[in-house]
């Protein structure tokens, strides 16, 4: 008899978990059905960044209609209110950050909360927040939770200046420094009551590409030397005039041995 029994083969699987992440999601367009498609074909989740504000009533229908066929492959979260603001005579795309008070922060973040919840219906009940070009404050931190979302998901980079300034913000007990994110992936933000699940790798950085199809396999051994939880960001706009390239890096993703995907809500209650 043996007295070392074999490891079940229902065993999880060792090594990281892999979640992908789309951003700015607003009006329905061929970059994004084709897109949401793709990633449906190789059954691979996605957690869709909605810009409140942006969302059109054709683009909801279209995306609960996915959602309600394909409950395990999608899921929302928050990406802010507008996704842009105005400091000065600058327009900027990010949203949140110290120039703003708790109070208009919070206001713009319940009132985002409030869109999406007419537009997605009580089934979508979201509690997932990503901070537009992942910048905030203190504020903005503490006005998330305090809006109802319980998972946060900005930027955790694995190159040794992004862990060296994370580290030593995290030291310090940062929130940020001004509008630039400390990380706390994969634990609670000692800020508010709010896991952070931050993507490790931009395949593109909203307006090209930036881990092409050929590199994805390094950058993905980098990242998994910093966290076995590998988030990996897009936004579907920057493949409309590249779907082949996209087509590619989805292969590379599905292709992957021992590859496990969660959708960033169901990663957070592993
Ligand atoms: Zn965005």
């Amino acid at each position: 008899m043996n007295e070392h029994p074999r490891v079940a083969d229902s065993e999880p699987l060792e090594g990281p978990r892999y979640f992908v992440r789309d951003d700015d999601i607003g009006s329905l367009t061929p970059a994004l059905t084709n897109f949401v498609e793709t990633f449906i074909e190789r059954a691979i989740p996605v957690s869709y960044q909605v810009i409140p504000s942006q969302f059109t009533d054709e683009c909801a229908q279209y995306m609960l209609e996915k959602a309600r066929a394909h409950p395990q492959l999608i899921e929302f979260g928050q990406h802010g209110l507008h996704h842009r603001m105005v400091l000065g005579r600058k327009l900027l795309k990010r949203e949140f950050g110290p120039e703003r008070s708790y109070d208009e922060q919070f206001n713009d973040i319940c009132e985002g909360k409030r869109l999406l919840r007419l537009k997605l219906g009580a089934d979508h009940d979201i509690k997932l927040f990503t901070p537009p070009q992942h910048k905030f404050d203190k504020h903005t931190v503490e006005a998330i939770a305090a809006a109802g979302h319980t998972l946060f998901s900005a930027a955790s980079y694995p190159t040794a200046h992004h862990q060296t300034a994370y580290a030593l913000g995290r030291a310090l007990g940062l929130s940020s420094i001004r509008h630039h994110g400390i990380s706390y992936h994969g634990r609670m933000r000692p800020d508010a009551k709010l896991l952070e699940l931050s993507i490790s790798i931009a395949v593109d950085d909203g307006r090209k590409i930036t881990c092409s199809a050929q590199v994805l396999e390094a950058a993905l051994k980098r990242a998994s030397a910093h966290t076995n939880k590998v988030g990996l960001m897009f936004h579907h706009g920057v493949y409309a005039d590249a779907p082949d390239e996209l087509t590619a890096i989805i292969d590379r993703l599905s292709n992957r041995p021992h590859a496990q995907f969660q959708k960033l809500g169901d990663l957070a209650t592993a």
